[in-house]
């Protein structure tokens, strides 16, 4: 019958085999080390929030292996660069809903370059009498060539312009409105 105590003493002393269980240790330390800082880094792409991914870490760190189970199941399930691109995609559909033009009376479908609506006969555009573009009833200047509406054509009312050389401007600005 051997002495099995003796031999593992044998065992353990020998050079070799201190040396591969040392180095076994340090390489499960450093996969557990990799293991706290991929669910750190992972963490902090998926919340906004600063302190959550290092209670992540903290969790790996006490619980080890199971940890890392436990966060891959409680984890976001986006990225921020996913939900990011995802907003953005649901804005350019509502975009793209908000484009479709309706009458603000009646509520019907209009198309864009309409000047009346054809089912209540509300006025929704006007032409520019400068440059003939269609233009909203309610602006007062012409976005296409400038043209101000509320701006008193002196070239054509000369009387006009005698007033303003004579210097009073509120009468003017009265003649105007
Ligand atoms: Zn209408
Ligand atoms: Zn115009």
């Amino acid at each position: 019958m051997p002495d099995l105590g003796a031999i593992w003493t044998q065992f353990t002393s020998n050079a070799l085999v201190q040396f591969t269980v040392r180095f076994g240790l340090v390489y499960l330390f450093f996969i557990y080390l990799a293991m706290v800082f991929w669910v750190v880094r992972d963490a902090q792409q998926r919340t906004e929030n600063v302190i959550m991914p290092y209670l992540a870490g903290l969790m790996v760190v006490v619980l080890n292996l199971p940890g890392l189970f436990l966060y891959m199941i409680v984890r976001p399930r986006e990225t921020l660069a996913d939900a990011y691109e995802r907003q953005l995609a649901e804005e350019s559909l509502l975009a793209e809903a908000e484009q479709r033009v309706v009458c603000p009376t009646c509520h019907e479908r209009v198309q864009e370059d309409y000047i009346l609506c054809p089912t209540c006969r509300t006025r929704l555009k006007r032409m520019c009498p400068s440059c003939a573009k269609l233009i909203r009833p309610e602006w007062s200047i012409c976005p296409y060539c400038a043209k101000d509406f509320d701006e008193r054509d002196w070239t054509v009312h000369a009387g006009g312009k005698a007033a303003a050389a004579a210097g009073s401007r509120d009468a003017t600005e009265k003649i105007g409105t």
